[in-house]
């Protein structure tokens, strides 16, 4: 096997095995490719062996490899912080967005989506453990956030997404309760169907939690080298 068909087979092993422990069905935990850093013959490889979702991080460098991989059926997902003059290569490119935290951010891909792709997937991300320097929405205004942006006509408010301390392991139980409090807010509840959490170093724990899609990078494609 190559070295990608084993990380594949080990991380796929690995999510069997958590959903196992949690009594959970494996079809209820998706995996998403995190790409971010290496060149799309490395996505193009993991395509072959039937990895379809990828998630990037850098608008840039995201763009050029759509460009590149526009023949094969990828799924995109843009995990990355959400700048507010950048939502338009976003909403046009993209199947998901994960880091929504502002109702403008929300506004302004809904009225940038073109209608023949069909709604947008987003997540709203929640600053779950309160980090000063992190991303996401503080808690208490996720319902109110979830009221509004369920009822943007091209967008599909799916759930919500956390990158919590690594050492702070309550917070994807906190965060799987407040999404069955939330899903009251939804216009559309029967949408809200994902917890977008867990990483590399903690998929088990995420899942073991609710997670519904694990994001994970170094266990499939190894460490990335930023030089
Ligand atoms: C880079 C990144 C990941 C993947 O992290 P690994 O530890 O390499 O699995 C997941 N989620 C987000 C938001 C990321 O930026």
């Amino acid at each position: 096997m190559s070295d990608f068909a084993t990380s594949l087979a080990q991380v796929q092993g690995q999510i069997d095995q958590a959903c196992q422990q949690a009594g959970r069905v494996r079809q209820s935990v998706n995996l998403l490719a995190v790409s971010k850093i290496h060149p799309a013959e490395s996505i193009a490889a993991f395509y072959q062996l039937g990895q379809h979702a990828f998630g990037e991080n850098y608008l840039q460098e995201a763009l050029e490899k759509i460009e590149q991989l526009q023949d094969l059926a990828i799924e995109w997902h843009f995990i990355g912080h959400v700048q507010r003059n950048k939502t338009k290569h976003l909403a046009e490119k993209f199947a998901w967005v994960h880091g929504v935290d502002r109702l403008i951010i929300a506004e302004r891909l809904s009225n940038q989506r073109p209608e023949h792709v069909g709604p947008l997937n987003i997540c709203l991300q929640v600053n779950i453990d309160g980090q000063e320097s992190k991303d996401g929405c503080v808690l208490n205004e996720v319902a109110d956030l979830v009221e509004k942006i369920s009822r943007l006509p091209n967008i599909h408010l799916r759930g919500l997404m956390v990158i919590p301390k690594p050492e702070h392991v309550q917070a994807f139980a906190m965060t799987k309760q407040l999404f069955d409090q939330v899903k009251q807010y939804h216009a559309q509840p029967e949408l809200w169907d994902t917890l977008s959490m867990g990483m590399s170093a903690d998929m088990a724990e995420a899942i073991e939690a609710g997670s519904t899609m694990v994001r994970v990078g170094t266990a499939l494609f190894g460490a990335r080298d930023y030089s």
